[in-house]
């Protein structure tokens, strides 16, 4: 793996031209510090043994890679393999990264962790991994999130996190991030700063990416010993770009394997209707980093809209960036209604309602696989599970 993070990420955290460090001077200290703590400390085998130690009997894993085969035969074309994130302990691919994060934390020494959410998942698995480290945990989380999310701000609360409701701005989740950026400031010497997705400032993306990248390398492996081949496309919803990256990058070396990226195209493609910055948007400076944005009129960042709460962000990871820009992978939009059918259909299928995040990704397959021979091969990344979703989709089909 480390040769492949050599050729992808520059030593400033560069992804051809996305990525990098935009952030005050006193910021860049502490992230740099940071950064080289990492590298450090990535392949030391105890590091590794205690991150598999955990991601196998805590999370459950290896995911298995499930040949869908109703679905397949439903949709008459290419073979479907789903990679079941949503098994995972805690429903989704994001205790992969938080759990390699604090685990990283302790090594430096650090007892408190903080972080931001916006819907509350981010967060709720962040106080996961600091209950299992015994680290202290507090959540920043916009006024106006807390009130939508109620439930979480009680889980995460459960789980023996505090959370700081935001009172400035629009009370959402770019308020969060700035208050929490804030604490950092002030407290990095004894405080860790836990990122949710593959954005941000360097080291994060690669960071993240490094911590998801378990999922490419079992998919990998897993295609080979049930088809003995590589997979022909791989497939995975895009909101700050983690679930993809993580099942991508261990596939990047591989030319027979097409990747694309499903951003969610919400209900059309004027601003603020969707939330797909590479799809719709274009290069910009945001939270600290250069990617893909969504832009209004006024070139300012623009609302955004998406069915999925955890694809509602108008930036995108800088290696997603790159790899479009490359043209390494492709990066298509799926509407909230082809979502909301690719919800259905999956659960009528096969037993398995996917998150409304992953369900964008079973909405491509759904549109391209019957246009592809039978001998071909899908694999989705089935980052979550849908059970967080069912009150909403009922709304919806009932509304
Ligand atoms: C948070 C989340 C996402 C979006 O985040 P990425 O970093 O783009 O992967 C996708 N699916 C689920 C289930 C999530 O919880």
């Amino acid at each position: 793996m480390s040769s492949v993070d050599k050729a992808q990420t520059s030593e400033r955290g560069y992804f051809g031209e996305f990525g990098g460090q935009f952030v005050p001077e006193q910021l860049e200290g502490v992230l740099n510090t940071f950064a080289d703590f990492y590298e450090s400390i990535k392949d030391d085998p105890s590091f590794q043994e205690e991150l598999q130690y955990y991601l196998r009997d805590y999370v459950g894993r290896p995911s298995p890679l499930y040949l869908a085969e109703r679905l397949t035969k439903h949709l008459g074309g290419a073979k479907i393999y789903l990679k079941r994130e949503d098994l995972n302990h805690t429903g989704s691919h994001k205790i992969n990264n938080v759990l390699g994060q604090a685990l990283l934390a302790k090594r430096m020494g650090v007892e408190r962790v903080i972080a931001e959410t916006g819907a509350g998942q981010h967060g709720v698995a962040t106080a996961t991994a600091c209950t299992l480290m015994e680290m202290d945990c507090t959540i920043y989380m916009g006024e106006e999130d807390c009130r939508r999310q109620a439930l979480n701000v009680f889980r995460m609360q459960l789980l023996g996190a505090k959370v700081i409701p935001v009172t400035r701005g629009t009370r959402t989740l770019k308020d969060a991030v700035d208050e929490a950026l804030e604490d950092l400031v002030q407290s990095y010497e004894s405080t860790y700063y836990m990122l949710g997705s593959a954005v941000g400032p360097h080291p994060y993306p690669t960071i993240v990416r490094d911590f998801q990248s378990v999922i490419g390398r079992e998919a990998r492996e897993q295609i080979l010993e049930k088809e003995g081949r590589l997979p022909d496309y791989l497939m995975a919803c895009v909101g700050g770009g983690s679930n993809a990256i993580g099942l991508f990058a261990p596939f990047y070396g591989d030319e027979s394997v097409a990747m694309v990226g499903v951003e969610p195209g919400g209900t059309g493609e004027a601003s603020g209707e969707h939330a797909a910055p590479i799809s719709f948007g274009q290069p910009a400076i945001i939270h600290g980093y250069r990617c893909y944005t969504v832009l209004d009129e006024n070139g300012a960042t623009s609302r955004t809209h998406s069915v999925a709460a955890g694809l509602d962000y108008p930036g995108v990871g800088p290696e997603h960036s790159f790899y479009h820009a490359s043209g390494r992978a492709q990066y298509v939009a799926a509407s909230d209604q082809d979502a909301l059918e690719a919800f259905q259909l999956l659960s009528k299928l096969e037993g398995i309602s996917p998150a409304l995040e992953s369900a964008h990704a079973v909405a491509h397959a759904m549109k391209m696989a019957p246009s592809l021979d039978q001998d071909k091969i899908i694999v989705i990344n089935l980052s979550g599970r849908g059970d967080k979703d069912a009150n909403q989709v009922y709304d919806m089909l009932n509304g």
